[in-house]
């Protein structure tokens, strides 16, 4: 289970754990929409397997931001004295596109090691 955390948070691939499944080595100061190889540069793995293939880590990564942003708010209302403050808006706002590029790949890499073949 920790081996699969530390790939999911590698980018490694699901099928071997030695290639990569991103171009970009780091996930922050990267902005626009990673990219991904087609398959695996190990093992040759096709990550795509049809097309709309990751249109399901879409809701996978609605349900981490969306987290993300109750985590954010309940950590910044700390610092305010009212029960809801304006000015948490925009640190949520912040919080959620410094966090974009990660929460794709996240997403992505949940969704591709959710439906690995375990068979194999
Ligand atoms: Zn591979």
């Amino acid at each position: 289970m920790a081996h699969t955390l530390i790939n999911i948070l590698n980018n490694t691939c699901p099928h071997c754990h030695e290639g990569k499944v991103f171009d970009e080595k780091s996930p922050f100061l990267n902005f626009g929409f990673p990219k991904m190889h087609k398959s695996c540069s190990h093992c040759h793995n096709k990550y795509e397997k049809e097309p709309g293939y990751f249109f399901g880590a879409m809701y996978m990564n609605y349900g981490i931001t969306v987290a993300e942003s109750i985590a954010t708010f309940v950590i910044a209302q700390q610092f305010f004295t009212e029960r809801f403050d304006l000015r948490i808006i925009p640190i949520i706002a912040f919080v959620i596109i410094f966090f974009a590029s990660f929460n794709i790949r996240l997403s992505r890499m949940l969704w591709l090691y959710m439906f690995k073949n375990y068979s194999m």
